[in-house]
């Protein structure tokens, strides 16, 4: 376990009084041990603040309890799903309460209505899998749907490698139920497909990081079950050529249900820490992962068509034999965030979004990132919504590179917003993009947001620190730990 000492921020305020009032009303749900507190202290950004104490939520009533009292002394309370958040949304930067909802993971699939009933703490890849084993299918899929919760990927908004053809968290999202900040249960939508019943706070609570209120559970569309799939590897010349080639393929009427690029650094970074090949013949080059899905005709007519796409753009390309053959490319696609601790100890691991016309573009501007920089920066993602993970990796301590990681970042974000693009496609604010916020939404889009804010959680204790107030990122140090999803 990290020493305390490092970790704690010493500028915040101690909440003993209100923990007291808290354990005296939920017993020994509520923890205050060393280990408990160090465990809640940070997600996947490694960006580490002890809070007072954890709840480990066992029933839905346990939340009223604790907003009651939260509001009732202004302590802060932050949730927490599976804490793999990469932006450190889920670090309880103010201390005060983490609320842990990670128990309440039921999962109930509606056969006959092509639903699934879910509690905040259901792991995507449970969902998937209950969802699969009834003839259904929840397409969203981040990678670390292993480790991240329903809960999390809600307030996330969390998109994967299925966002091309189907779209994000919120475009499965049918119903919320849940807490305001205020300690007051709501519902918004229901088991039914639509609803036109005045302000859609359902779609409010989408995205907006635990600021907004606590989601205890959520009503989920499924899809048929695809009948068939057929997976696709294509190398390319080089990083332009591949992103040049995306908007071709989508320009042929094709949508896959996944389209994933990987420049050079990050196949071989992937490659390294897998000890899988993705595409053995065709070492250093970037690569695009193609998935089409559909019933077995579709499948079979648009192959045709995507191998004339790749005959057309790639240098060379080749299929998935078998679908494990298929399931182990995406076992090293899934990997590539962990991978890239090979090039340095600290990562600025940006989500950026660019439009598809300005996707070559911002390649040749990745290459003259790293170039003047002279950083290693590997670049992954899901091309077909054109969103990318640009991985800046550095040293902690080496204040020269992590000087020059800020500028990186900084260069970064005003390039994607001048190529009419977003600073972050999936991954949400949290901490890491304060700094760039009102870079891309005007002072009239922020001061809706924050009336939005001040309305709902008038005494502001939801996950204070997040979105709206600037914290750079690069001042603070991670914490040294190995995380279960750090393949080093
Ligand atoms: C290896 C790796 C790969 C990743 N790949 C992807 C990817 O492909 N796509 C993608 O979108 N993201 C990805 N992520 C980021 C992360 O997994 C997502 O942001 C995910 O949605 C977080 O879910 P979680 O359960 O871990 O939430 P946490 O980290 O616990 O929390 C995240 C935020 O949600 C809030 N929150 C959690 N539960 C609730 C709730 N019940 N009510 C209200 N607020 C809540 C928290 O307060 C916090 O602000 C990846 C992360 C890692 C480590």
């Amino acid at each position: 376990m990290a020493a305390r000492k490092h970790n704690i921020d010493r500028s915040r305020e101690s909440y003993d009084a209100a923990t007291s009032a808290l354990k005296r009303a939920l017993g020994s749900r509520v923890r205050t041990d060393e280990e408990s507190l160090f465990r809640a202290s940070f997600d996947g950004s490694k960006l580490c603040y002890f809070p007072d104490a954890v709840i480990a939520v066992r029933a839905e009533r346990d939340i009223g309890t604790v907003l009651a009292l939260a509001n009732k002394h202004g302590v802060p309370v932050t949730v927490r799903g599976g804490g793999t958040s990469l932006t450190g949304s889920g670090s309880p930067i103010r201390g005060g309460w983490v609320l842990d909802v990670s128990a309440l993971d039921s999962i109930v699939i509606y056969e006959r209505e092509g639903m699934a009933e879910v509690g905040v703490g259901a792991k995507i890849s449970a969902i998937q899998k209950a969802a699969e084993d009834a003839g259904w299918y929840y397409p969203p899929d981040p990678s670390s749907k292993d480790h991240s919760t329903i809960g999390g990927n809600i307030a996330c908004n969390a998109g994967g490698m299925h966002g091309a053809k189907y779209g994000v968290t919120r475009d499965f999202v049918l119903a919320l139920t849940g807490f305001l900040p205020t300690g007051e249960r709501v519902k918004w939508g229901g088991r039914f497909k639509k609803f036109a019943c005045g302000y859609n706070l359902r779609d409010l609570w989408i995205g907006s990081e635990g600021t907004l209120g606590v989601v205890t559970s959520a009503v989920l569309k499924l899809v048929p079950k695809p009948e068939a799939k057929w997976t696709l590897v294509a190398a390319f010349a080089e990083e332009a050529v591949a992103l040049g080639a995306v908007q071709a393929l989508i320009g042929r009427r094709l949508l896959p249900s996944i389209l994933e690029f990987l420049d050079r650094h990050s196949v071989q970074c992937a490659e390294r820490a897998t000890g899988r090949s993705l595409f053995p013949e065709q070492r250093g080059k970037p690569l695009l992962l193609v998935e089409i899905d559909g019933t077995a005709g579709e499948v079979a007519a648009k192959q045709q068509d995507v191998l004339a796409w790749a005959a057309e753009h790639a240098v060379a390309s080749a299929e998935a034999r078998t679908s494990e053959e298929a399931e182990k490319l995406w076992e090293v696609r899934r990997k590539c965030s962990g991978a890239m601790f090979e090039l340095g100890d600290a990562k600025l691991n940006e989500d950026v979004v660019v439009p598809l016309f300005s996707q070559v573009a911002f390649a040749g501007f990745l290459d003259e990132l790293q170039r003047s920089s002279r950083l290693p920066i590997a670049t992954f993602g899901h091309a077909g919504d054109g969103n990318f993970h640009v991985n800046i990796m550095y040293h902690r301590d080496d204040a020269a590179e992590s000087k020059r990681a800020e500028k990186v970042v900084q260069r970064l974000m005003r390039k994607v917003v001048a190529l009419g693009g977003t600073i972050t496609g999936e991954h949400g604010i949290g901490l890491a993009k304060t700094p760039f916020l009102r870079l891309d939404r005007s002072e009239a889009e922020v001061r809706a947001m924050l009336a939005i804010k001040h309305a709902l959680d008038p005494r502001g204790i939801m996950n204070p620190g997040k979105i709206f107030e600037v914290f750079e990122v690069w001042k603070h140090r991670p914490i040294k730990i190995r995380l279960p999803w750090d393949h080093r």
